[in-house]
């Protein structure tokens, strides 16, 4: 069989990897090195040369993304599909068995699974059910409690409490809580893994199937794999070991969600006679990029070791830009990609990276002004997010009590006890009325109509909006909303959530804030407008832009967590700062820096032909104002890589001057009727001539340079230009 097409491609150690004798195996590599490569090479190999099955391969990875991709790359390489071969994520691949044997897990054959939202309500239930107070035992620490026990394997009955009161009681919502979930045939997604590892381990004929199927099981990522995922390999694995385990101790970022990078020191040891084999040679970056990569990571002294080269040539230095704020950042990042554009590159070959979440908001501002199409990857857009919607809810309420869909969305947001009873009853009185549900609450309670709690909890709902209102009179934008996420109780009530995702919420509500203090200009033919009214309508519009479909040409936004294992020709890495970059929790915690250095590492390594770094010496982040220095990565990386651009004069302008290579550029998407060149005329602004244009439709606009007052971009919807002809 001519299997050259498999190894052709390899250098030395890769092949030496994929042809390996059956057995346990270790690549302990850089990044960019070819692992991911070799991983599914090695599938190949088996299935074509050694003649395994795709019935006996099983590969794991951490992201569904890259078991897509995993899955696309194996099928290439085979010439067909995958067929029995189980390829997943750790979650999927638990899924998939328990769906198999719930029997034997002991759980209904239709069982659910729940997400985070459902997992907090069962909890809630639990401790209402235990008679305890939910402000001492607020629902959110007990579930995060329960999660991190799942992922250590640890059931209620295994847990010492150490005649610890609080331990005790943990224990006691933890139990409570596996009863109902038990009950409802329900299963959380720490529950997925727990429960699979245990109906394996106490099923002999099931484990004795499953280590004869699966000849071979394949790990990518193996860095940050935590106990439990540790243990299900090491018990599907069995005797004989045929683990083949691929990662990079210096990619391991997930420390602060239980991975655990010892398990690559522990390999060697639970797995005797492991071959280790190690990947030097980087494929992915150009010299510039690597070095400063390789130069950062040595300052970690937790580290394995190891050094990476390439042959690739040096390529472009590193650019650094300062900017002066978040706005001259994004606009600096949106110029570069529109000349890679203009030069025949694609959008898609530029990912913007972020440390947090909320940072991707000024970045999309700009974007959307820019009528550059962007998809936010692994995450909502900004004004998609939940806990943004509920905040713009209230302020569509407070301005307007008869819009009904934000009444339905804030009305028990936070839980304030109007059930789903009331509600519906609050439904058919509007319906049969014909008014707004707001309108039927006041006639529901005038009438009486409602029982005690239900009553007492709608006329307190109501009192809150009217009372909002009048506190926000007067106010500016940002004191309203600030007043008002705080008043509503919706920032208490994201801030009990003590996960990375409550927290997440908690600084996007802040980051509203921080728009808010920047607010849209008011379209000039319409007077009647409030602030207020521009700010909700914009935010309506950003967030109703469609994302980018798969196969759109789009420029890739994501958190440097999420870009663990891909590569884009362009990076961006924004918000290189002191507190923000590495985190300023990071910095006051002793140990903590060493893995935002890891994360930096992954960030840099993504890049392989030209990389920018970009921070922004002040910034608007979460409502505050933050006068930055560089992050101290920075200056881990050798000056000589680096190469530094200093900000323009003009910034507060956006877009001070279209970039000159876009005005002479014929293209088709003008939707503007108008010409660059074209003489106009603006009631206000006088005569101009057309510049520039952008976006589609509703969201055209054009770029005016106005003999009066200088240039100027127009929504057209709004600006009414009158088209000047030569006579
Ligand atoms: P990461 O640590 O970021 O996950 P990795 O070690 O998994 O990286 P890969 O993604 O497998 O690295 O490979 C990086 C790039 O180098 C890919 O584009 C891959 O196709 C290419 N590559 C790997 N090995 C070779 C090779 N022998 N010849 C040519 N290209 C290679
Ligand atoms: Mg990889």
């Amino acid at each position: 069989m001519d299997v050259s097409h498999i190894l052709d491609s390899l250098n030395t150690e890769q092949r030496e990897a994929v042809t390996a004798e059956p057995g346990p195996l270790l690549i302990q590599a850089g990044a960019g090195s070819g692992k991911t490569r070799v991983l599914t090479h090695r599938i190949a190999w088996l299935n074509q040369v050694e003649n395994v099955s795709p019935f006996g391969i099983l590969a794991v990875t951490f992201t569904n993304k890259a078991a897509g991709e995993m899955r696309a790359r194996v099928e290439e390489l085979l010439g067909s599909p995958i067929g029995p071969m189980w390829v997943g994520t750790f979650h999927g691949l638990s899924h998939r068995f328990l769906r198999m044997h719930w029997k034997e897990a002991k759980l209904p054959q239709t069982f659910q699974i729940l997400d985070s939202e459902d997992q907090r309500r069962l909890v809630q239930r639990a401790i209402r059910g235990l008679a305890l107070d939910e402000t001492q035992w607020p629902p959110r620490n007990a579930m995060w409690y329960i999660n991190n026990k799942k992922d250590e394997g640890l059931r209620p009955q295994h847990i010492r409490d150490d005649d610890d009161p609080t331990e005790q009681q943990m224990i006691r919502i933890y139990q409570a809580y596996e009863n109902a979930c038990q009950l409802a045939g329900a299963v959380d997604f720490a529950e997925l893994l727990l429960r699979s590892l245990e109906t394996l381990r106490d099923n002999d004929e099931l484990l004795q199937h499953y280590q004869n199927r699966f000849q071979h099981l394949l790990v990518d990522e193996f860095q940050d794999t935590n106990s439990i995922q540790y243990a299900w390999l090491q018990l599907l694995a069995g005797e004989k070991g045929n683990v083949f385990a691929v990662g990079d101790d210096d990619q391991s970022i997930y420390g602060w969600r239980g991975a655990k990078v010892e398990n690559i020191l522990n390999f060697e040891h639970d797995f005797p006679a492991t071959k280790v084999i190690r990947l030097e040679r980087n494929y992915r970056s150009t010299g510039n990029i690597l070095n400063a990569a390789n130069a950062l990571i040595e300052y970690n002294e937790d580290r394995l070791g190891k050094n990476l080269w390439t042959d690739i040539g040096d390529g472009d230095l590193i650019t650094f830009y300062s900017a002066h704020n978040e706005g001259d950042e994004a606009r600096f990042i949106i110029e570069r990609i529109m000349e890679h554009v203009h030069l025949g590159g694609a959008r898609a070959e530029a990912a913007i990276l972020y440390r947090s979440n909320a940072q991707s908001r000024a970045i999309e501002e700009e974007l959307i002004r820019s009528g550059i199409p962007y998809r936010v990857y692994g995450g909502l857009r900004f004004f998609e997010r939940m806990e943004i919607k509920d905040a713009l809810a209230y302020l569509r309420l407070i301005s307007l009590s008869d819009d009904d869909v934000s009444f339905e969305r804030v009305v028990n947001q936070p839980p304030r006890g109007i059930g789903d009873k009331t509600l519906s009853q609050i439904r058919t009185v509007a319906t049969d009325a014909n008014v707004s549900l707001w309108h039927a609450c006041a006639e529901i309670l005038t009438a009486n109509a409602l029982k005690g709690r239900a009553s007492t909890a709608v006329t307190a709902f109501m009192k809150l909006i009217m009372q909002l209102r009048k506190e926000t009179e007067g106010m500016s934008l940002d004191q309203m909303i600030s007043h008002v996420i705080e008043h509503s109780g919706l920032l208490a009530h994201y801030k009990k959530d003590r996960t990375e995702k409550g927290e997440a919420r908690v600084e996007n509500l802040q980051e509203l804030v921080g728009a808010a203090m920047d607010p849209p200009d008011l379209p000039e033919d319409m007077p009647d407008m409030t602030v207020l009214d521009a700010f909700l309508s914009n935010a309506a519009l950003e967030a109703g832009e469609r994302q980018g479909d798969e196969w759109e040409d789009c420029v890739q936004l994501m958190t440097l967590h999420s870009a663990k294992g891909l590569e884009f020709p362009m990076v961006f890495m924004t918000g290189m700062e002191q507190g923000l970059f590495p985190s300023k929790r990071s910095i006051e915690e002793s140990g903590k820096v060493e893995e935002e250095r890891r994360l930096c590492y992954v960030g840099i390594t993504r890049a392989e032909k030209k990389l920018y770094l970009s921070m922004a010496e002040h910034r608007r982040l979460y409502g505050r104002d933050h006068f930055n220095t560089a992050s101290k990565f920075i200056s881990e990386i050798p000056a000589e890589l680096l190469q530094e651009i200093r900000p323009r004069m003009h910034v507060t302008r956006p877009m001070a001057a279209p970039p000159a290579i876009k005005r002479s550029k014929i293209r088709e998407d003008n939707s503007t009727g108008l010409t660059v060149g074209q003489r106009v005329k603006h009631s206000k602004f006088g005569e101009g001539v057309v510049t520039d244009y952008e976006g589609q439709g509703s969201h055209a606009r054009v770029y005016v340079n106005f003999e009066e007052v200088g240039s100027k971009w127009l929504v057209m919807a709004y600006a009414n230009l009158e088209v000047m002809h030569i006579a």
